[in-house]
């Protein structure tokens, strides 16, 4: 039965623009099945060009090859891959085993890119490896074999697809005597299967066994004779058994997922370091995401912590300080930022109640000051940081010791207590205070000593407090004005505290100032936050071409073993598929080293935060987690795009010729 024939095939190799090189001038010949062929001619003559043409590895040829009645030269690119995969069966004289997989998966490989079901994968292939005699060697690699043995896996790989022509280049030319013989059995054994067996060899020795010899030269058949008559055979059990489909299916992606896995195992080290080097970037912006939210919670729960949802304070706008140059607001020249706020006026306050749902207002005073306020005990002095009204915000809750104050009494806080005496509570005390550039001296007694929670940065300054109507009496005696610098609204249910704050900023006041320096540093940190982490992202660049130059050098050193796979099968998607599923993999280890990473560093900097300020200040987030190892396998995808593309786009026959 006729296979193959060629019609006038011509081959010519293009060196430069103008340089061309005949290697094949005019091929006639065809071929049947059941045939052990035979080429012979010397070095040069065009017996591997000849043999790539048949084996579909190069289809730029005049002339026409025909192949069950149809012209390959005129395949699709995709038709080509199908009848490389099942069609053709390649051996090499430099058996071109792939290393780094063992023999069983050496010889499954074809299989793999066939998609084949693991199962039958390696039945068929024990079977094979069992009918050449190795299979007591299945699970070794490459080179703990002998010359003959690895020839063996070659045959069985290029077997395992049940292929109807097998091409072997000079099979023997790398085998010792004694090996050629076993090597030459099984090749005859499958011609005598039935099937096409076409041998470049120099070896009259090998010659002599085939049942035709065809001899090139210069390009040309010079000489095409008849040989030794093969018989049928009952070895090679293997052949009979058509099991296998012609399937056009391709490798999945998990198969390219395993194969990847298995390519990197070859190459552990590096590829560790990699997603080691790969996994700081990503490290830096899970950290620091996971850090800024930690320390914006921080701020927000020690904000909200003491503040009573149903008193509501209302402060002037800070433009209209300005503006308003009146005697109530002076300003220490040395210190601008330093003092009285500009005081509310009865129409604000009539603005404020006429408030939906505002039951009550509260007027209050603070002042704020660097040394001029103080309060005296004995001969103990202490300058205050801010004197201000008590308001309906503080509650005794707030009173650590004592009671709140009625009137003639002040309460003071820790710190004040510290610095005076530890037992000042139920003690008369002078309060020097400067307001309208009135210095006044009152004497009042301690009720109690206030406090505003553990972590409150309130904490550290020198705060007293008393009735507003105490501070209003002393400027009365005092003989001037005086006004309310800040405002509290009541309201009677927590669920009407929005929509009043939204009303009091609609009528131009400020909320707290608490609540707006919360909302600016909740803001800053954000912003601190992302443009941190933007310039961590910066070495994920870096991170990108590591992954780059990494698959790159990859692609390199495995030129001959994508020549294989292609020569055996693969398409240009199964070559990037392994390639990209390599750099998915790189992504993937670099995102969980990353991810491991950056939660060691929070455990050791929350182990710090809580020994010091009783904290955690670095807070996980899983969307950052999931945000980093998808950044992390994206970034490393897209840098395995190239290399993989350049894999995909190799020449087979130019990367088997690779030494
Ligand atoms: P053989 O296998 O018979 O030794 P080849 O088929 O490898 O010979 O080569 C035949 C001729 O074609 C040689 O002269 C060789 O130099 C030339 N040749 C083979 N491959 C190429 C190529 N890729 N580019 C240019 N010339 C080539
Ligand atoms: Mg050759």
């Amino acid at each position: 039965m006729r296979v193959l024939e060629l019609r006038n095939v011509e081959k010519t190799y293009r060196l430069s623009d103008n340089q061309k090189f005949q290697a094949l001038k005019g091929i006639n010949v065809s071929f049947g099945s059941g045939e052990l062929v035979s080429i012979i001619g010397e070095s040069g003559s065009g017996k591997s060009t000849l043999m790539n043409l048949i084996g579909g590895l190069d289809s730029d040829f005049s002339g026409e090859l025909l192949v069950a009645g149809r012209n390959i030269g005129n395949f699709t690119e995709r038709e080509l891959d199908i009848y490389r995969k099942n069609k053709i069966g390649f051996v090499f004289q430099s058996f071109n085993l792939i290393s780094h997989l063992s023999v069983l998966d050496n010889v499954t490989i074809a299989m793999t890119l066939a998609n084949v079901s693991k199962e039958e994968r390696i039945k068929r292939a024990k079977e094979i490896l069992n009918d050449v005699g190795l299979e007591k060697h299945i699970y070794k690699k490459p080179n703990q074999l002998s010359g003959g043995q690895k020839q063996r896996v070659a045959i069985a790989r290029a077997l395992i697809n049940n292929p109807e022509i097998i091409l072997a280049d000079e099979p023997t030319g790398a085998l010792d005597s004694e090996t050629t013989v076993q090597v030459l059995d099984i090749i005859r054994d499958i011609a005598e299967k039935g099937k096409l067996v076409i041998m470049v060899t120099h070896s009259e020795r090998v010659a002599a066994i085939s049942s035709r010899v065809i001899e090139i030269s210069d390009g040309q058949i010079i000489d095409d004779k008849p040989g030794v008559i093969l018989e049928e055979n009952t070895k090679l059990n293997y052949i009979s058994n058509d099991g296998i489909k012609k399937n056009k299916q391709n490798l999945s992606f998990i198969s390219a997922i395993k194969l990847a896995f298995l390519n990197m195992k070859e190459k552990k080290i590096r590829n560790i370091l990699v997603s080691l080097g790969a996994s700081i970037g990503i490290m830096s912006v899970i950290f620091l995401l996971a850090l800024g939210n930690g320390v914006k919670q921080y701020f927000n729960d020690t904000m909200s912590r003491h503040v009573n949802q149903l008193v509501i304070e209302v402060n002037m706008p800070k433009n209209a300080e300005n503006n308003q140059a009146s005697e109530n607001n002076f300003r220490p020249p040395m210190m601008p930022m330093v003092g009285e706020k500009r005081p509310f006026q009865q129409s604000d306050i009539d603005k404020l109640s006429a408030i939906n749902h505002v039951t009550a207002v509260e007027k209050g005073f603070n002042i704020i000051s660097i040394g001029s306020n103080s309060l005296t005990y004995g001969k103990s002095n202490c300058h205050l940081l801010l004197v201000g009204s008590i308001s309906s915000n503080i509650t005794n809750s707030n009173i650590k010791e004592g009671r709140l104050p009625k009137n003639n009494e002040i309460i003071i806080n820790e710190m004040v207590a510290r610095k005076l005496d530890k037992d000042v509570v139920g003690k008369k005390v002078t309060l020097n205070i400067l307001i309208n550039q009135h210095y006044m001296h009152e004497d009042f007694v301690v009720s109690g000593i206030y406090t505003s929670g553990n972590n409150d940065s309130m904490s550290n300054m020198e705060i007293v407090m008393l009735n507003y109507a105490d501070l209003e009496s002393l400027c009365k005696r005092n003989n001037f004005d005086f006004k309310p610098t800040t405002v509290y609204l009541l309201t009677n249910s927590d669920k009407y505290t929005k929509g009043i704050k939204s009303k009091i900023e609609e009528l131009g006041y400020m909320g707290s100032t608490q609540e707006m320096m919360a909302s600016m540093f909740t803001e800053m940190i954000d912003i601190i936050t992302y443009v941190l982490a933007g310039i961590s992202g910066i070495s994920l660049v870096v991170s990108a071409i590591m992954i780059l130059v990494v698959l790159y050098i990859s692609v390199v050193e495995r030129t001959k073993e994508i020549g294989v796979l292609k020569a055996i099968g693969a398409r240009r998607k199964d070559v990037r598929r392994i390639f990209v599923s390599e750099a998915f993999l790189i992504g993937l280890f670099s995102g969980v080293i990353a991810l491991g990473l950056s939660l060691l560093l929070m455990f050791a900097t929350n182990l710090v935060s809580n020994r010091k300020f009783n904290i955690d200040i670095v807070i996980m987030n899983s969307w950052y987690a999931v945000f980093g190892i998808v950044v992390s396998i994206v970034i490393s995808m897209i840098s395995g795009m190239m290399p993989a593309s350049k894999a995909a786009k190799l020449d087979p026959v130019e990367s088997l010729r690779r030494e």
